[in-house]
């Protein structure tokens, strides 16, 4: 029996990860959970797996719940509260599915602990590059992929000696737009941004999915995941959604792990890593798919992928820069503040200004991250 706690349990990844554990429930028991804002599902939560710790981060919605939670279920508030929730729980993986840069402190806080992390979050990664890897590793924590992407080439990779590695295809969908033409992307409406064909996801990711953001985010995590050069990776379109990376050997051999686009599917990897759990998951039809496509992608169309390739390339603190800039010029979009064409302008602006810091501190980062931040938000 592995005991989870949930960080993020509200959110998309969340609460897939809850129907993972409940239709595993001889295999994984929840001991914490936590949101932002979302008390009244967090209580629902606690009912149904009776973790012994919950935290809500905003204090406000933590009182809306303080007296209508199940016995024995104890409450933490704010930051200080999910570190002591991660001290005091007991806890075999922690399931990081807190979205953006907010998923840092835990997650570091995890590695200093030594506890190990199944990491849905991309931004901790985005931002810190193979510094916090290198921790990670020293302190023997394993950092399990959730990212579909990422749980792909880790798949792939198992059984397999390092050297033998040549190259990897991140395959994208292309998300809502990908048949766009420049213009029509320029005031493309909310509501289309977030229909997604393939993911029903949270809405941050959602848009990082149709300017094609989300794509050179997993570009640079997977660099910092598994240790590679920007040179060995190759970003592909794959509109049916069905392989989810691939890897290429020196012998010229491919491996590509498919299944549905079900996020359960990663999730549970992560959690029963290094063995394997029956689940309900259909595999896939390939007779019925019939053909699957591949294309180069289009960094015209989609500017925000070539701002993501150049950071990947130039490392220090310009990837936490990309990250913090583009995390708000989606919220201003979505707030209606700023047209669609305006995400990639506002993360250029910024990345354009930035003063890159090779081999940075994490305070450099945490300081370049709130730099962006501001410039960002001025430029709107
Ligand atoms: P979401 O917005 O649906 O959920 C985010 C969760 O984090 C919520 O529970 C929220 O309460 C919590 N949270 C947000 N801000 C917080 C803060 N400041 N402090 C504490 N908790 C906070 O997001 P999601 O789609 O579930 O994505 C979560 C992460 O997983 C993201 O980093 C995303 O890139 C990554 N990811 C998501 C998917 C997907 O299918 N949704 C796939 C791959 C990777
Ligand atoms: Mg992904």
């Amino acid at each position: 029996m592995k005991r989870i706690a949930v960080l993020g349990s509200t959110g998309s990844i969340g609460l897939s990860t809850l129907r993972v554990i409940r239709e595993q429930r001889r295999s994984f028991r929840v001991v914490a959970l936590s949101t932002n804002t979302r008390a009244e599902l967090l209580r629902r939560q606690a009912a149904e797996y009776r973790p012994r710790f919950v935290c809500v981060r905003d204090a406000r919605a933590a009182g809306r719940i303080r007296r209508a939670l199940p016995r024995g279920v104890r409450l933490l508030v704010g930051e200080a509260g999910l570190s002591e929730l991660l001290e005091r729980a007991q806890i075999d993986v922690v399931l990081m599915a807190i979205s953006g840069a907010a998923a840092l402190r835990p997650f570091m806080q995890c590695i200093e602990r030594g506890q190990d992390v199944a990491l849905a979050n991309k931004e901790a990664l985005v931002m810190t590059g193979s510094l916090l890897m290198k921790r990670a590793r020293r302190a023997g924590v394993s950092v399990l992929p959730v990212d579909s992407e990422q749980s792909a080439i880790w798949q792939c990779l198992c059984g397999e000696k390092r050297r033998s590695l040549r190259k990897v295809y991140l395959t994208a969908s292309g998300g809502p737009l990908l048949r766009c033409g420049k213009r029509e992307l320029r005031n493309i409406s909310r509501d289309r941004v977030l229909k997604h064909p393939r993911w029903s996801m949270g809405r941050k990711i959602t848009v990082d999915s149709a300017t094609m953001m989300n794509k050179g985010l997993e570009f640079i995590e997977s660099m910092a995941l598994f240790d590679l050069s920007a040179e060995q990776i190759q970003g592909v379109i794959h509109p049916e959604a069905i392989i989810h990376s691939m890897v290429e050997f020196c012998d010229g051999s491919i491996k590509a792990q498919l299944s549905q686009t079900d996020m359960r599917i990663p999730i549970q990897y992560a959690l029963s890593y290094p063995g394997r759990l029956s689940s309900e998951s259909r595999g896939v039809d390939l007779a019925r798919i019939a053909a699957l496509h591949f294309e180069k992608p289009d960094i015209r169309r989609f500017p925000c992928l070539g701002l993501a390739y150049e950071a990947a390339r130039a490392q220090g603190t310009m990837p936490a820069v990309l990250n913090a800039a583009n995390e708000i010029g989606v919220e201003a979009f979505l707030q209606g503040a700023l047209a669609f064409s305006g995400i990639a302008r506002v993360v250029e602006k910024v990345c354009r200004k930035h003063n890159n810091k090779r081999s940075p501190s994490v305070e450099d980062i945490l300081e370049a991250d709130s730099w962006a931040r501001r410039c960002a938000g001025e430029y709107i």
